[in-house]
């Protein structure tokens, strides 16, 4: 499993700030190219419910 690493600053989810937030990809825009996609603890833990949710549907 690749290192996540927290860091302080803008959750581009809920966009609080000052937050402790981890990287967790690229984001590509239509116009403006790549922008990194920093999400806050509660952020992170709700992506993950809704990965997991995304498998799930993929077995089926
Ligand atoms: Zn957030």
């Amino acid at each position: 499993m690749a290192e996540r690493q927290w860091t302080i600053g803008l959750c581009w989810r809920c966009e609080g700030t000052e937050e402790p937030v981890m990287w967790l990809g690229p984001v590509s825009s239509e116009y403006h190219g790549h922008g990194p996609f920093y999400a806050c603890a509660p952020c992170v833990q709700r992506l993950e419910e809704l990965v997991v949710e995304y498998g799930a549907r993929r077995d089926t």
